[in-house]
């Protein structure tokens, strides 16, 4: 076990979407600066977009549908709870980003007349560039290698480090071979994703989640123990994905004219409408299965959904389709709901931040899906990895290296290593996370009610406890240790934030039993999470939406 002590002006924790783009443009803006990344898996495939995208899901073309007609149409997709300037400033952003992927060589679609494929997925306009990129997170890494970015593969970060109240850098495990990485730093952005192991998948597999089984929300339990604000964690969404895999087809399929029918038989997409909510009405009302229908579709449309699916979105998809015999010019594709997750990307859950991507702690950003800036997807995380950067050099020329003291280090590394023992775990740990993840499953997730939510964090301070008697044997599963404490923390933090909603929102992502009703009078505000003095405590209170664009 060896120490790795390193200075950074940016550390930037998560190599990802948002993460690879913040180090690109910490290093446009000032080739000078010590950039570092922390990456939990490998930089070049890890993350969200491991295989590739198919869509930059929010693009504002000029001429086209407007920034501010997407900060509307946004706003109803998330009934309301949107600070509007944020997603104002990524819509502004978002043409001059996609130009400069082009620039790197990503490609987007376009017709005959060389005009870009927009599809329709928002409530009003068209705001979804389709993209042929299965290479997109290789380009992205390559290019920040190339600019000089120092990147830290393997490495958990554990905690943040903190001087008085300003946040220094962070500590980091590396789960091959044990190092544990002290970085002090001017400024510190979290780009780690959201929290894709919150309750089990349907499959019954850990890691067969929908978004990227890595994320386990580390950045959000760091932050709040920082002191951090958080929000929107009652927002817990799913989606009805392919049965059994969980890899996604909604927006390529229906905007290029599937069908959507229920168990009946009956057509239930609203002529392209891609109405997730009403799929699952389906489900929870027992008119399930709900199918994808494309028999009706010209052959080049079937190639083209294939070509996307089968290449970008996830080759395996069609030795999954093959083996089955599902032939998509005959056959329907069965749906099924996915785990509940959070996630700031494709829902709400995440740090408070503002249009600067800053938290509401000094020296440290946010972007991604670890930011609460609802439904921003891959354009959110480039845009704001990109802010942050900004934001991050800006900050880091103005001041002296921080230093982290012997004492912080010492405890921090005692915290961290103290399950690692020759002794076999009392608890096996993929039991336990099991335990923990269906105990969400049982109380945490919709639908809600006082009693289950209550009894959910029960659990989970009863898990915190246990969690302590657990034994490592090597690094890696120090790391999964780290890995649970991080899932206890989301599941806890989104059953008191869901508690405290005394109203049903969001369809059926905040469905309470106990109040059916939509209460915008008394709940059209935001519920901000924090650590209280009291180890332990958490603290609950609102803040009023921001509505300074429409
Ligand atoms: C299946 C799927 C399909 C999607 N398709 C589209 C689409 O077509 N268009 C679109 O616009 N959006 C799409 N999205 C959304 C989009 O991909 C995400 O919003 C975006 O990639 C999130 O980027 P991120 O950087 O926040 O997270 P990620 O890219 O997931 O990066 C997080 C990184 O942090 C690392 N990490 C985690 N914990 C730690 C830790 N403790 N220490 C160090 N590193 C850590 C992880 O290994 C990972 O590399 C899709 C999402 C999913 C799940």
């Amino acid at each position: 076990m060896t120490i790795n002590e390193m200075k950074a002006d940016i550390l930037i924790i998560g190599g990802g979407s948002a993460g690879c783009m913040a180090a690109i443009r910490a290093k446009e803006i000032n080739p000078s600066l010590k950039v570092v990344v922390f990456e939990k898996g490998d930089f070049k495939r890890g993350g969200t977009i491991a295989m590739g995208m198919d869509a930059l899901n929010i693009v504002s073309i000029p001429g086209g549908d407007s920034p501010e007609a997407y900060v509307e149409t946004v706003g109803s997709t998330v009934d309301g709870i949107l600070d509007q300037k944020p997603s104002l400033v990524m819509a502004q952003r978002s043409y001059e980003l996609m130009r400069k992927l082009e620039s790197w060589g990503a490609r987007f679609r376009k017709d005959a007349n060389g005009n870009y494929e927009m599809l329709k997925i928002h409530p009003k306009g068209k705001f979804c560039a389709g993209m042929d990129e299965p290479d997109l997170k290789v380009i992205l890494a390559k290019k920040a290698e190339s600019l000089g970015v120092e990147v830290v593969n393997r490495t958990i970060a554990t905690s943040l480090l903190k001087s008085e109240h300003v946040v220094t850098g962070a500590t980091g495990l590396n789960l091959r071979t044990g190092e544990f990485v002290v970085c002090s730093a001017k400024s510190t952005i979290i780009t780690n994703g959201g929290c894709s192991r919150f309750m089990m998948p349907h499959s019954g597999h850990p890691f067969g989640t929908y978004d990227y089984p890595g994320n386990t929300g580390d950045g959000w339990a760091m932050a709040y123990r920082a002191g951090a604000k958080l929000t929107g964690f009652e927002f817990t969404s799913n989606a009805p994905l392919i049965k059994d895999i969980a890899c996604p087809l909604l927006y390529i399929t229906l905007t290029r004219g599937a069908h959507i029918i229920n168990g009946l038989g009956q057509r239930i997409d609203n002529e392209g409408d891609i109405g997730v909510h009403a799929m699952l009405r389906e489900f929870n009302e027992g008119r399930g299965p709900v199918l994808i229908k494309m028999d009706h579709l010209p052959e080049e449309k079937i190639k083209e959904i294939e070509e996307i699916l089968f290449t970008t979105e996830r080759p395996i998809q069609k030795r999954f389709f093959e083996q089955r015999g599902i032939d998509f010019r005959k056959q329907p594709i069965e749906l099924f709901p996915t785990e509940y997750f959070l996630c700031g990307g494709h829902g709400s859950a995440g740090l408070v931040v503002d249009e600067h991507a800053a938290t509401s702690v000094e020296g440290l950003y946010a972007a991604g899906d670890a930011a609460s800036v609802p439904r921003q997807h891959l354009t959110g995380a480039f845009v704001f990895g990109e802010v942050a950067a900004e934001k991050a050099a800006a900050r880091a020329v103005s001041l002296d290296w921080p230093c982290a003291t012997q004492a912080q280090i010492a405890a921090e590394r005692n915290r961290v290593f103290s399950p690692l023992s020759e002794e076999p775990s009392p608890l096996d740990l993929a039991e336990f996370e099991q335990k923990v993840r269906q105990t969400a499953g049982d109380y945490a997730v919709p639908p809600k009610n006082e009693w289950k939510l209550k009894n959910a964090i029960k659990w989970m301070t009863h898990f915190k406890e246990e969690l302590k008697a657990l034994k490592a044997a090597d690094f890696h599963e120090l790391a999964k240790i780290l890995e649970i404490e991080s899932i206890i923390y989301c599941i806890e933090l989104s059953a008191i934030a869901s508690n405290a909603r005394k109203e049903s929102r969001w369809g059926s992502y905040h469905y309470r039993s106990d109040y059916p009703e939509k209460n915008d009078a008394e709940w059209k505000k935001h519920i901000i999470l924090q650590a209280g003095n009291i180890p332990g405590e958490t603290l609950v209170s609102f803040q009023d939406i921001e509505r300074s664009v429409l």
